[in-house]
């Protein structure tokens, strides 16, 4: 936690205080508020009600005090109609999209998601490639895009932070995904004064175990929809919901084990659970996920969800075996946090 506290100091000495938490309700980012608020008690938290939060979520906003509430300009269900359904990551979704959009200013890059190489035969990472399990997007009849964080969080937490002219303090860890991890190590850790969107991560270094940890130790009031944190084999875990977020996302559901995160949703609050399949049709993507060349059991781990049909199919789906983000990062961290500690 002193790691923590002595980066958000230099931050808020750095921009002469003038810096705002951006909230989300999520317990990530209620333990960043309260050690922000530990070192500035007056310092604003932004949240950005983009009508994919959890009843339970804003529930638990109403009750934190100095937040200020901010709005995107479309809903989702504008945003899956003009923009397009965030599948799979939003690399795969940039990826479909500029393939599916094709222009002659994105010519080049679009050889690349597809050859891996330039049209002049210069190999690129293979990371530019779009893998092949996920092809048969192209052919989805709706449109796919990465646009929907840009348009429900960034624009209005952007927006705010124009007009206030102050600097964001995000409860992001760099465990959490490839992508984080990355970010994090280029833009220099956790104060990211020069990227691009300079920005402030003081749990960068941090786990989901020291998040449920710092809330158990400190008993400070996070979601009810969390339940409660438990110890099993050593670890922490909720009893409830693990991850928030926005709960008709469609990025990641590959990756969880068991029931997804639109299954739980079945069961857990119906109505929404309806809304979303019906509604804002989730069910066709859904479906259409669900490659039909995929064994009937979904062992190949490549589907999204078995197909929906009813208001909540639970099926098993097989992980693709890989190693965590958290692994190669502790490699290159490692001693640089046992060092802060
Ligand atoms: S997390 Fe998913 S649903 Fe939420 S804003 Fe981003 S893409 Fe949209």
């Amino acid at each position: 936690m002193a790691w923590a506290r002595r980066r958000i100091q230099e931050w808020a000495a750095h921009h002469d205080d003038e810096v705002f938490v951006s909230f989300s309700g999520g317990k990530d980012s209620t333990v960043l508020l309260n050690i922000v608020r530990s070192v500035l008690p007056d310092c604003p938290a932004v949240f950005a009600d983009t009508g994919l939060e959890f009843p339970e979520i804003k529930d638990f906003v109403r009750t934190v005090p100095g937040v200020i509430t901010v709005r995107p300009k479309k809903t989702f269900r504008e945003v899956v109609r003009d923009l397009g359904y965030p599948v799979v990551s939003k690399d795969i979704s940039k990826k479909l999209w500029r393939l599916r959009n094709p222009t002659e200013a994105n010519a080049t890059i679009r050889y690349v998601i597809e050859h891996g190489e330039t049209p002049d035969g210069e190999k690129r990472s293979k990371a530019n490639l779009l893998p092949d399990k996920w092809r048969y997007l192209l052919k989805a009849p709706f449109e796919i895009s990465d646009r929907c964080c840009d348009a429900l969080k960034k624009q209005p937490i952007n927006a705010w932070q124009r007009q206030s002219k102050k600097w964001p303090i995000i409860g992001t860890l760099a465990a959490d995904s490839r992508i984080r991890t990355h970010a994090y190590l280029v833009n220099g850790g956790c104060n990211a004064y020069n990227a691009t969107y300079p920005k402030s991560t003081p749990l960068g270094i941090w786990t989901e175990q020291d998040v449920l940890h710092y809330l158990k130790q400190t008993s400070i009031p996070y979601s009810s929809i969390y339940g409660d944190i438990v110890e099993e084999n050593g670890l922490l875990r909720t009893t409830g919901e693990t991850r928030t977020g926005c709960i008709f996302c469609l990025f990641g559901i590959h990756m969880q084990k068991g029931e997804n995160r639109i299954q739980r949703l079945g069961r857990t609050h119906p109505k929404l659970h309806r809304y979303c399949l019906d509604d804002l049709g989730e069910r066709e993507v859904m479906n259409f996920m669900r490659n039909p060349t995929c064994p009937a059991d979904g062992s190949c781990g490549c589907v999204a969800t078995p197909q929906v049909t009813g208001p909540a199919i639970i099926g098993p789906i097989a992980r693709p075996t890989e190693i965590s983000p958290w692994d190669e990062f502790k490699k290159q961290f490692g001693a640089h946090k046992e060092a802060a500690t």
